[in-house]
């Protein structure tokens, strides 16, 4: 029987936060442990965040949920990963796909980071990313990355969703499983004599008790930053943005591919997330760079739309909470964190967390627990530091000073001289077990699809100590195993069937 406490109480219902709920309920809610989930209508939730990674899918499965009992509920469409556009002016590096991994980059993933060590050390051969990998090709040729029975190799994943309706749908499943819902404005937060959280005191003068209390609430961090004083470690300048604005735009007529766009403006980047039946878009800015008309502005530009058209703004916090196991309370979702969405994280942050929680929680582990999860914070900070470091932009103060940008992790500054030296890439990841948080096929497709190779006048031809690969061939085996998978239509109406 798992170690469990009496009863948990998770205050926030955002999307964290009824993910959270499901995930304890599935493990201590077996254990006999009261779990209820408070939250405030009149606060709402954030109502962003709508692209995923893989971590999704494994989270459905575990809870035993079928995509076409979840998906066409919340205008879920799927991912094969995010395209790059704009992030480099260099000629024939103007976009890049970082696609999720599949088993078959086995067979083209050493030829490509073989090509791009040569080219790094002045040989010239093809070394852009995209033609070398399967999920790229599903997206661009809109298809779905789901692999067809004819096809025995594993293929990640993940989605796009309304944030909602994904809450709703969480919620639904929850409390039918036995979570206790309440809907309550939180007005102050009681600790005992020992400083461990007692009760949550509504501003109707409800009082909520618990052994065990998850802070899910947002940007506010009520219990953990609020009562419990726990610092917050700003990430401000290693990444610039703190701002979003955002705006839904139709579907297409001509349906959406299974891929989120991220396209560089002149202070940060919009982004593209398709759903069944609108585009979610937004602008991530710097407030530093450019001020919330301006941005507002550049997106409806952007996006076609007229002056006058909606927009929502948001303010962003980057950064993390010291720890994120306090006493009696574990913090999840914004208000443990926040990094900027990019690649689209959180949600796989709030998954992780909560999964090595609860092994942690067994074996009375906090101080492993929290020094595990400040490392995948750093980790995925150091990855999307490395876009902005290394993207091929200077038209803008912005990217000017983002591309020179030194606050650098020693971890980052290993990565980039191994890049820029010519040395095994692969090797530094798993050197310093970094590929936890980014596989090196990540690492060597951000880094070569910004282009960041010697000029074209300064590459030789690759003479004979190089290995020149047939990319013809390997145009042949990606096309040939991506022809397999279904358009990405037909997979959404297979779900409705
Ligand atoms: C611009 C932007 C884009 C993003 N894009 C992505 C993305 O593509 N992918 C991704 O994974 N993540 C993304 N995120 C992050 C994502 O939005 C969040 O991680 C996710 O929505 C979870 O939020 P949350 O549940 O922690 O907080 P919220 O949604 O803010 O929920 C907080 C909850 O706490 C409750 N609450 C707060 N105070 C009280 C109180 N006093 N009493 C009672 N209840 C209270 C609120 O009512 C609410 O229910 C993005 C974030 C931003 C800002």
């Amino acid at each position: 029987m798992a170690k469990a406490p009496d009863s948990a109480i998770i205050l926030g219902g955002g999307t964290a936060g009824w993910m959270t709920a499901n995930l304890l309920q599935r493990r201590w809610g077996a254990a006999g442990t009261k779990i209820t989930l408070i939250e405030s209508s009149d606060i709402g939730i954030i109502g962003v965040g709508e692209g995923s990674t893989p971590q999704l899918k494994a989270f459905f499965d575990a809870l035993g949920i079928a995509e076409a009992e979840w998906m066409p509920r919340c205008n879920a469409t799927y991912k094969a990963g995010i395209e790059f556009a704009g992030w480099s002016d260099k000629a024939g590096y103007e976009r890049y796909f970082h696609p999720f991994p599949t088993d078959v980059d086995a067979f083209t993933q050493g030829q490509f980071f073989y090509s791009t060590r040569a080219r790094r050390t002045g040989r010239d051969v093809p070394a852009h990313p995209d033609p070398f990998f399967i999920q790229t090709r599903i997206a661009r040729e809109g298809r779905a990355p789901l692999a067809p029975p004819n096809f025995p190799f594993g293929v990640s994943y993940g989605y796009h969703f309304d944030a909602h309706l994904i809450g709703a749908f969480l919620r639904e499943f929850g409390t039918a499983r036995g979570i206790r819902h309440v809907d309550a404005r939180i007005a102050s937060v009681e600790l005992d004599e020992t400083g461990d959280v007692k009760g949550l005191v509504a501003e109707d003068g409800q009082r909520f008790d618990a052994d065990f209390f998850v802070d899910a609430s947002g940007f506010r961090a009520a219990i953990i930053e609020g009562a419990l004083k726990e610092p917050h470690r700003s990430f401000a300048e290693n990444l610039f943005n703190d701002r979003a604005v955002v705006t839904p735009t139709p579907k297409p007529a001509e349906g959406v591919h299974a891929c989120t766009r991220s396209i560089a403006k002149s202070a940060g980047w919009i982004w593209n997330i398709p759903l069944t039946n609108r585009i979610g878009n937004g602008y991530v800015y710097s407030s530093r760079y450019i001020d919330d008309d301006a941005a507002a502005a550049e997106l409806r530009e952007h996006l076609g739309l007229t002056e006058d058209a909606d927009v929502r703004h948001l303010k962003m916090k980057c950064g993390r909470i010291e720890r994120s196991w306090v006493r009696n309370c574990l913090a999840v979702g914004l208000a443990q964190g926040f990094l900027e969405p990019l690649e689209a994280t959180a949600l796989h942050i709030v998954i992780n967390t909560v999964e090595n929680f609860l092994e942690a929680y067994e074996k009375d582990d906090r101080a492993g627990f929290n020094t595990a999860i400040a490392r995948r914070y750093e980790g995925i900070r150091d990855y999307l530091v490395c876009h902005y470091r290394t993207a091929q932009r200077s038209d803008t103060n912005y990217w000017r000073d983002a591309t020179r940008n030194e606050a650098l992790s020693d971890s980052l500054k290993g990565v980039m001289t191994a890049w820029f030296r010519g040395q095994d890439l692969e090797q530094e990841v798993v050197r310093q077990d970094i590929g936890k948080f980014y596989l090196p096929m990540s690492w060597h497709c951000m880094l070569a699809g910004y282009g960041n190779f010697p000029g074209a006048d300064m590459l030789k031809p690759p003479g004979p100590d190089i290995v020149k690969f047939d990319m013809a061939d390997v145009d042949r085996f990606v096309s040939g195993c991506a022809m397999n998978f279904p358009s990405h239509a037909e997979a959404l109406e297979r779900l409705l069937a």
